[in-house]
């Protein structure tokens, strides 16, 4: 044993204290240089911009634009054609479509089958909401009313069941907040890339970012047509009463920034760039 490392063994065994001390004051060392170094993602970021929430979350945002406030339909075609009644809309003849059309969007709508119940499966409480005047997410009574599972309140019509079945009984009031993200086209009409639907029912999440393979018809397999980027939202009728009401949609743009330098670690003065 070195002259050295015998003088260290006998210190720390004659002071025990000073070893832990060491040992203490390594990890407060070892501590500080890990924090020491901030990572800096090189992006400049536009401030985003500020909304007023409503005073409930089902309630309108600051920048949502309402498409049904209870009073009438004038927002949109052949709305003179569904009944609107004590702050809500029935639907009528014909499927009511949206003056304004939308793009990658947040929809929020609240709908209650009609009371009292009639008829049974596809049969009971049907309408839709059609993002795009397209892709349908299934308005229906299924509430105890068993029909094919890809057909139920909540379902992407023929493409998927919800997650799960989140119903209130008829005659009250059920919520959806949609999450839609459009489709895109290339200039040959080529999709670029699918839809998404994101649903919440009842405050429950029933799809979670569900890739949609087409549209949404009865009597053909879903398929991709190109269309412009933005579409109108469409209400079906299906011959059933259900009612609506507070429907409101906000245009969705995610934050924006631009890479204007490389990422990089910042310590002190030092700015280390990150490779790839
Ligand atoms: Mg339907």
């Amino acid at each position: 044993m070195s002259q050295t490392s015998m003088s260290f063994r006998q210190r720390n065994l004659k002071f025990p204290h000073r070893l832990s001390l060491v040992i203490a004051a390594s990890i407060v060392l070892t501590s500080v240089s890990a924090n020491a170094g901030e990572y800096l993602n090189g992006i400049k970021w536009k401030k985003p911009g500020v909304v007023t929430p409503g005073k409930t979350d089902s309630a309108p945002p600051s920048d949502a634009i309402v498409l049904f406030d209870g009073k009438s339909l004038k927002d949109w075609k052949n709305g003179e054609r569904w009944e609107v009644k004590d702050g809500v809309a029935y639907s009528g003849k014909g499927k009511i479509v949206s003056n304004e059309a939308f793009g990658d969007c947040q929809l929020h709508l609240e709908w209650t089958a009609p009371v009292p119940v009639k008829g049974s499966g596809q049969g009971r409480g049907n309408s839709g909401i059609f993002l795009m005047d397209r892709y349908e997410i299934q308005v229906l009574d299924s509430y105890d009313n068993p029909t094919y599972f890809d057909g139920q309140a909540g379902a992407i019509y023929k493409q998927t069941p919800p997650a799960v079945n989140a119903m209130r009984p008829p005659g009250e009031w059920n919520t959806y907040d949609i999450f839609w993200t459009a489709p895109r086209f290339d200039d040959d009409g080529k999709l670029v890339s699918p839809a998404y639907i994101t649903a919440i029912h009842n405050g429950v999440l029933i799809l979670n970012h569900f890739e949609l393979k087409g549209d949404t018809p009865y009597n053909r397999p879903p398929a991709y047509k190109q269309h412009p980027p933005t579409g109108p939202i469409s209400i079906q009728d299906h011959g059933n009463p259900v009612g609506f009401r507070n429907i409101w949609v906000r245009k969705f743009t995610p934050a924006a920034g631009e890479q204007v330098r490389k990422p990089f670690i910042r310590d002190g003065k030092k700015e280390t760039p990150i490779e790839d």
